[in-house]
């Protein structure tokens, strides 16, 4: 067991679960690939983002996936077209990549001006190049149990269970919120842990009590801090995908002060999932460049 694993924390403060940590140790290893590739020879992987309007979060998120990519040495392509641009011509750009060779990803930023709708759109991006997993084709090849890629939130969230050995197999898991991006398929890759998964959502009855019989809880309900200590289980592993900014300070959507002796370990916000989710973009470029290069 590596130093890293949840044991005797029984009582003591709440561990902190530190998603930045988990990121570094991730984007570490795709560097390392990367590089191994190029050393052989062969070309980089190459995401491209695409960006319609100018929704100022969304320039924030495009601006720091493009960071990313530079940092592990995935070459970006990035298409930033105003708010007016057509469907025919988002069309066109779409399958200009899906043709580009150089182009192993393709991300489009959401979300979109009114006039474009995302399920449309989303049908127009190469499955093979689905670096969000987003497509109807990669979502069943995820529940079927042979992921192509995989919704970068939730496999973060895995990724971040794996890392400090949360023990998934038998356990009973909760997700708070079922949403397409990351309350549902967090749910399935649970189930795929081998967890034991209640889906808790706005119409939940007596939601407290599951949660207080639940192991882990996985928090996506996009409500700031709508949970504090009251309803996890003692020794309870909680993972807080919220993310709201109140007053200029970031927050999730579970009390993280309150947790202190009550809950085994948490993620924090910021600094939990947030970092994760950009890292599993790159894991899944990574992905698809394997399958484009065999
Ligand atoms: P969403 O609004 O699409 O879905 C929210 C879900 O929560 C719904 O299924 C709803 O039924 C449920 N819900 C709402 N209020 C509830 C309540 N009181 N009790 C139980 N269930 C309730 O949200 P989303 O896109 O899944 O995002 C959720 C949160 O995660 C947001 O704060 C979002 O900003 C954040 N988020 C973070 C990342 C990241 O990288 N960390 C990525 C995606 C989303």
């Amino acid at each position: 067991m590596s130093d890293n694993a949840l044991t005797s924390i029984k009582d003591v403060t709440v561990k902190v679960l530190d998603g930045k940590l988990v990121s570094k140790h991730l984007r570490n290893q795709i560097r390392a690939q990367v590089a191994e590739f190029k050393e052989q020879g062969k070309r980089s992987p190459g995401l491209a983002v695409i960006i319609v309007g100018d929704d100022p979060a969304s320039q924030v998120y495009v601006r720091h996936k493009i960071k990313a990519c530079k940092e592990v040495g995935i070459e970006s392509f990035e298409y930033q077209a105003p708010a007016t641009l057509t469907k025919e011509d988002l069309k066109k750009k779409i399958e200009e990549f899906n043709q580009n060779e150089a182009i192993d990803g393709i991300l489009v930023q959401l979300p979109l001006p009114e006039h474009l709708s995302s399920d449309e759109v989303l049908t127009w991006v190469d499955p093979m190049k689905d670096a969000d997993c987003l497509t109807a084709e990669n979502l069943g090849l995820l529940w079927a149990g042979r992921p192509r890629t995989k919704p970068c939130t939730p496999s973060g969230v895995m990724e971040i269970l794996k890392y400090y050995e949360i023990p998934i197999q038998g356990a009973r898991a909760a997700v708070v919120g079922r949403s397409e991006i990351v309350g549902k398929p967090m749910g399935l890759m649970l189930l795929q842990g081998d967890a034991t998964v209640t889906m808790c959502h706005s119409k939940t009855l007596n939601m407290r009590q599951i949660l207080l019989e639940s192991d882990v809880v996985v928090v996506a309900a996009g409500r700031p801090l709508l949970l504090g200590r009251e309803d996890f289980k003692k020794d309870s592993v909680v993972i807080d995908v919220g993310i709201h900014r109140d007053q200029g300070k970031l927050c999730g959507d579970v009390r993280f002060d309150e947790l202190e002796g009550q809950v085994a370990a948490a993620t924090p916000v910021p600094g939990g999932v947030g970092p994760m989710t950009i890292t599993m973009l790159l894991s899944n470029t990574l992905d698809l460049y394997r399958l484009h290069s065999n």
